[in-house]
């Protein structure tokens, strides 16, 4: 059969291909983003009992109210921002439903949507399929003096059109695990005041915050609110990656957009965990307590591969830690990865896959990713296999 494809130069998710290698190789997988360890048993228990309890047909369509109704809650108590449940929460199926959602919902033909490079690798993809044109703003990469990534505000302002429809935002930033602080908020005020400009912001790291700074959520500032969605991911903030669960807040007239999408796509999202959830999330201690559990684990990724020829760079946030291995190879980025599953036993995530052109020599700087949403052991375990290189 003869057709065009709608993704020429898309082939499958460099999760996908990493998490298969480790698996051929059997190495401790440090790749993807995922925990190795189950969600609280508190949590599962809930599940069940709204199985039991018979919550297993369709669920309405926007998500079950007190579901929606813990979550305008949390905003409310953390950003301070009060959405309405009813015409402005919508649960998606994770993260990657409300992202796809959002942009079928409002970027048209020719519309230009300005990505943050390096960026999650479903945005360009999904921003073409909607006939978008997608306007990369290369960050700053680390050097030995400024060890992080850093977005200059002023290039994102340069690359602004008259042909702007979309800002995408995603921060704690993956893979950099870099924060936005306060006067990012300014920057990002001044930059879009009076444009018009929608803020697409994917905030699924929101509880994953280190070193006492707070999550300064776009949801904080009303002239950024009035133009955003705000994106959250369920699957992240209680290790349930699997159950594919988020929800995006935005003002009534963007989610009424929205949800024409969503209840296309999806429909409406798994029954029994949206009301477990529901139940779950009045305690707010597991959200609040994210931080200081993955900010132990960050150290002790940390501290381990300072014993090896790695490289551990800063993280201000998320469950990423980039390092640098210009000890121990000259390859590429991908081509290191690789070799890292296949004779070391451990895999990462080249940062290069987090580019537009993964094989350009600028975007290849000697970093590799790894997830510390992992069990001591297993982080140990790697750490041994690496520092025998
Ligand atoms: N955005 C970012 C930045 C992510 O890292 C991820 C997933 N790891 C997602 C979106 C997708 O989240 P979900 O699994 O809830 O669809
Ligand atoms: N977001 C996860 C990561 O960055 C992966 C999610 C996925 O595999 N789709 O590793």
């Amino acid at each position: 059969m003869k057709f065009e494809s709608k993704l020429p130069d898309i082939g499958t998710t460099i999760f996908t291909v990493m998490s298969q290698l480790a698996t051929e190789h059997r190495a401790i997988n440090l790749g993807q983003g995922f925990p190795d360890f189950n969600p609280d048993p508190k949590l599962l228990a809930q599940v069940t009992q709204a199985m039991s309890d018979g919550h297993n047909q369709y669920p309405p369509m926007p998500g079950i109210l007190p579901l929606r109704q813990e979550v305008a809650g949390k905003v409310q108590t953390l950003y301070g921002r009060a959405y309405d449940p009813i015409t402005e929460i919508t649960i998606t199926s994770g993260a990657t439903e409300a992202l796809m959602a959002s942009i079928q919902a409002f970027v048209k033909p020719g519309d230009e949507v300005i990505v943050i490079e390096p960026f999650y690798d479903l945005y360009i993809p999904t921003i073409e399929l909607a006939g978008g044109v997608p306007v990369v703003v290369p960050m700053q990469a680390p050097t030995a003096d400024q060890p992080l990534y850093r977005v200059d505000w002023q290039r994102v302002r340069d690359a602004v059109s008259p042909r702007t429809r979309m800002l995408m935002l995603n921060f704690p930033h993956n893979p950099t695990g870099i924060i936005l602080g306060e006067s990012d908020l300014d920057a990002l005020e001044a930059l879009v005041r009076d444009t018009g400009i929608m803020l697409l912001a994917d905030e699924v790291y929101e509880h994953i915050v280190f070193d006492g700074n707070t999550h300064q959520s776009v949801a904080r500032r009303e002239s950024l609110a009035a133009n955003a969605i705000v994106i959250s991911s369920f699957g992240k903030t209680y290790h349930a990656t699997g159950w594919k669960i988020g929800y995006c807040c935005a003002p009534k007239a963007l989610t009424a957009e929205i949800r024409k999408v969503h209840q296309f796509m999806v429909f409406t999202v798994s029954s029994p965990m949206q009301f477990a959830l529901a139940h779950y999330m009045q305690d707010p201690a597991p959200y609040l307590g994210l931080s200081d559990f993955y900010q132990k684990k960050r150290d002790r990724l940390h501290a381990g591969l300072s014993t090896t020829r790695f490289n551990p760079l800063p993280s201000q946030g998320t469950f990423f830690l980039l390092a640098d291995y210009q000890q121990v190879s000259d390859l590429p980025e991908a081509e290191f990865a690789h070799w890292l599953t296949t004779r070391h036993g451990v895999t990462v995530i080249p940062v290069s896959a987090f580019y537009q052109d993964p094989g350009a020599p600028g975007s290849n700087h000697q970093l590799i990713r790894f997830c510390f949403a992992k069990q001591d052991h297993t982080l140990d375990a790697a750490v041994a296999k690496l520092a025998r290189i």
